[in-house]
């Protein structure tokens, strides 16, 4: 009893002294209207956003104030594609059978880390080891320092396809791996696969619809599953609520995709007119990773650094992303700011703005996607990718306006994710 009530008179002090914290915002970002809107003062309380005054106000005593007067402040970036566990280098290839679950976990911690200070305060994992659910848990519990994370857990793939993890491999690593390694062949094993994940605690799945550039195997673009079990896939995820992306380069797998209800298209290499006016029609969104493209394309020139087949795609397909993107905008279909982050090293994500920018798409659209296009598809739209009145406070400050400097978006200064304080320089 007098626990309860100590409890109590604990409890209702915190309410009454909750500090509130007041940053100080030369410029502000809005999103939504598009507007940067200059002198403003928002109050964080607990992990929101309690409200956005004019001028520079500065709230009780006890008042945090951080002060922002020369920078420009936007939402927490979202990206929709990063292998949060991972990072490409020439041993990425024996790493595979070198590394154990514990070392994976330890060195996706600073990826984890490195990705929140960049100002990224949200991503959604496309492909692991399932170590990537658990990182986001100790994220969640505040033991691990990173962004939100919205884990696919491990990809699903069909025999020999992209994400067939005993691709590459000798006879006797081979095997036969099945639905809950992540590796189908007809529509009740894709149901399988996406009830398994949804057991080991993923959030949203993804499929491997054609050849890829970095698994060992010859074609990058082949389709590789049947509409049939794309479509088992999507209406199995939908049971769980789980969104659902392809990884596709070729046009053939890529319209599959999206004709069987798979929401992101990542890469989109070789879409043709089509598809685009597909996509169109069926609202599905395209996840650009131009960044990986042209990544991959320069390593594919250090000899030794890819394996052969591998160099041969990376070279070949990496290019064409950009263009491809530049079409498909162009076109209308809808763009899920993403870029393949782990293909290239975690932290460089804002990169993608500018290759965004470079072929057409105006920067607040840019942002747009980054923000709150991307908190829609993950189903917080009404909580996230805006700077408003009750939405959780992930807000990050570059030194200018992007409008007028695109690349100041590389070199985030302050990174706050629900209302905690990560970065101020
Ligand atoms: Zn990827």
């Amino acid at each position: 009893m007098k626990n309860s009530i100590l409890f109590l008179i604990l409890l209702s002090s915190s309410i009454l002294f909750a500090q509130e914290t007041y940053l100080h915002c030369g410029n502000i970002v809005d999103v939504k209207s598009g507007k940067v809107l200059s002198e403003k003062t928002i109050v964080v309380s607990g992990k929101s956003i309690k409200s956005i005054l004019n001028g520079y106000q500065a709230g009780n005593a006890e008042a945090i104030i951080v002060d922002l007067k020369d920078k420009t402040i936007l939402p927490g970036f979202i990206d929709m594609h990063v292998h949060i566990e991972s990072e490409s280098n020439p041993k990425s290839y024996v790493e595979r059978y070198t590394l154990n679950d514990a070392d994976v976990a330890f060195q996706s911690t600073v990826y984890a880390k490195r990705t929140l200070m960049s100002g990224f305060t949200t991503v959604r994992d496309l492909g692991g080891t399932g170590v990537n659910i658990a990182l986001r848990n100790a994220i969640n519990k505040g033991t691990v320092v990173g962004p939100r994370i919205f884990t696919a857990g491990k990809s699903i793939a069909t025999t020999g396809g992209h994400a067939d993890p005993t691709n590459g491999m000798k006879n006797v690593l081979i095997g036969d791996p099945g639905p809950k390694e992540g590796v189908v062949n007809s529509p009740e094993d894709g149901k399988k696969a996406v009830r398994q994940r949804y057991k080991n605690g993923a959030d949203v799945i993804k499929i491997t619809a054609t050849g890829g550039v970095l698994s060992v195997a010859k074609s990058g673009q082949n389709p590789q599953f049947t509409i049939e079990e794309i479509k088992a896939i999507t209406e199995t995820a939908k049971d769980y609520n789980m969104l659902t992306a392809a990884h596709a380069h070729g046009d053939e797998g890529m319209q599959r995709a999206v004709k069987g209800g798979i929401k992101t298209i990542e890469h989109g290499t070789l879409m043709s007119e089509e598809t685009m006016d597909l996509m169109v029609q069926y609202d599905s969104y395209l996840v650009p990773t131009i960044t990986a493209g042209k990544q991959v394309a320069e390593k594919a020139k250090i000899p030794g650094y890819f394996p052969e087949v591998v160099a041969k795609k990376a070279s070949e397909i990496g290019p064409l992303i950009q263009s491809t993107f530049a079409k498909a905008y162009k076109k209308g279909v809808p763009i899920a700011f993403g870029t393949d982050a782990g293909v290239f090293p975690h932290g460089l994500n804002a990169k993608e703005f500018g290759y965004m920018v470079e072929v057409g798409m105006p920067i607040m659209k840019a942002l747009e996607s980054a923000t709150i296009t991307n908190a829609t598809l993950l189903g917080m739209g009404d909580s996230l990718g805006q700077l408003e009145e009750g939405f959780l406070a992930d807000i990050i400050a570059v030194d200018e306006n992007p409008v007028y400097n695109v690349d100041t978006l590389e070199n985030v200064v302050f990174v706050m994710k629900e209302g905690q304080i990560f970065k101020s320089e």
